[in-house]
C-alpha cells in the first residue's frame, strides 16, 4: 500500500498568528479591556452579574473583526497551502483564536478550541447559530421567542471546558509533526498540547520570543508569523516535491 508523504501534521495557533492583521493579543493590550482585566469580563460569573458589560466587550470585538482593515496575513494564507498540498486528512488545524481569519485564508475544518466570535450559542437549548451584528441582553432568540437572556458569546470563558478535547488528544497522539504558533504557552490546556504528541515526533515552536513551554520543543524559530510561516511551509514544499510517497 502507498504510505502518505508526511506524517500527520497538527498546527496549534494562538492570538500571535492574527497580530500582524491588526488583532491584539491580550497581552499587546497589557491584558485590559475599558480598566477591566480581560479574565474579569470573559467569565461566567461576570455574564452572570453584568451580562451587558460581558456583551459590550464581544461586541466591540466582533466589529473589530469585521473592520474590513482586518484581513487574512501570509501565515494564514501559508497554513491554507499547507493543507492544501498535504490534503485535510493529514492536517488538523487546532486554534486558539476565536477569529475567523485561517477560515478567511481558506483552511478547512478549523477547530476552534476557545469558541468563534461570529457565532451565538442559547445557554438554554445548546443551539449556536452565526452571527455578525451586535448581541444584547434583550436580543430576540431566533427559534424560541419565550427565552429571553440566553444567548450568549459562543466562546470558551475562564472556567469552561474547551471544546472537543477529546478529538484534539486523538489527533496530537498521532502527529508526527507539531508546530506551534504565535501562542504563549500560558493558557492550559492548550499549552500542554506539546506533551501529548508521541515521542517520536518532531515539534516546531515560532514565536517572536521564548515561552514557557519552549524547552519542550526540537526547533524554534523566532520572529513574525508573517515571516516565519510562509518559510517554513516553503521548506515543507521542497521536502514534499523531493519526497518518493512510498517513504
Ligand atoms: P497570548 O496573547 O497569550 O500570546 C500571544 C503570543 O503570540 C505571545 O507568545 C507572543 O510572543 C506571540 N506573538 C505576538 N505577536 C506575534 C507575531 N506577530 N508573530 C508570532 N508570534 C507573535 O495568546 P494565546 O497564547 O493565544 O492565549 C491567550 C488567549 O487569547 C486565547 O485563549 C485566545 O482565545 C485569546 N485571544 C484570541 C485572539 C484572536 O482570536 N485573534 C486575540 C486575543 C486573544
Amino acid at each position: 500500500m502507498t504510505k502518505h508523504k508526511f506524517p500527520p501534521i497538527v498546527v496549534l495557533t494562538g492570538a500571535g498568528v492574527s497580530a500582524e492583521s491588526g488583532l491584539p493579543t491580550f497581552r499587546g493590550t497589557g491584558g485590559l479591556w475599558q480598566g477591566y482585566r480581560v479574565e474579569e469580563v470573559a467569565n461566567p460569573a461576570a455574564f452572570r452579574r453584568h451580562p451587558e458589560l460581558v456583551h459590550d466587550f464581544y461586541n466591540w470585538r466582533r466589529k473589530a473583526l469585521l473592520d474590513p482593515r482586518v484581513q487574512p496575513n501570509p501565515a494564514h494564507r501559508a497554513l491554507a497551502e499547507l493543507q492544501q498540498l498535504v490534503g485535510p486528512e493529514h492536517f488538523y488545524l487546532v486554534t486558539q483564536n476565536v477569529d475567523d481569519l485561517h477560515e478567511r485564508a481558506g483552511a478547512k475544518q478549523v477547530h476552534h478550541l476557545h469558541g468563534e466570535l461570529l457565532k451565538v450559542r442559547c445557554s438554554e437549548t445548546g443551539e449556536v447559530w452565526p452571527w455578525v451584528t451586535d448581541l444584547h441582553v434583550e436580543t430576540p432568540h431566533p427559534s424560541r421567542p419565550e427565552l429571553r437572556g440566553t444567548l450568549r458569546p459562543h466562546i470558551v470563558w475562564f472556567g469552561e471546558q474547551p471544546l472537543k478535547l477529546t478529538e484534539v488528544y486523538r489527533h496530537l497522539q498521532q502527529c508526527g509533526l507539531f508546530i506551534a504558533i504565535g501562542t504563549s504557552g500560558n493558557v492550559y490546556p492548550a499549552a500542554g498540547f506539546v506533551q501529548a504528541t508521541p515521542p517520536g515526533c518532531r515539534r516546531i515552536e515560532l514565536n517572536l520570543e521564548d515561552t514557557p513551554t519552549s524547552p519542550e520543543f526540537h526547533e524554534h524559530r523566532r520572529g513574525p508569523a508573517g515571516d516565519l510561516v510562509p518559510a517554513l511551509v516553503r521548506e515543507l514544499q521542497v521536502l514534499w516535491d523531493s519526497s518518493s510517497s512510498e517513504c
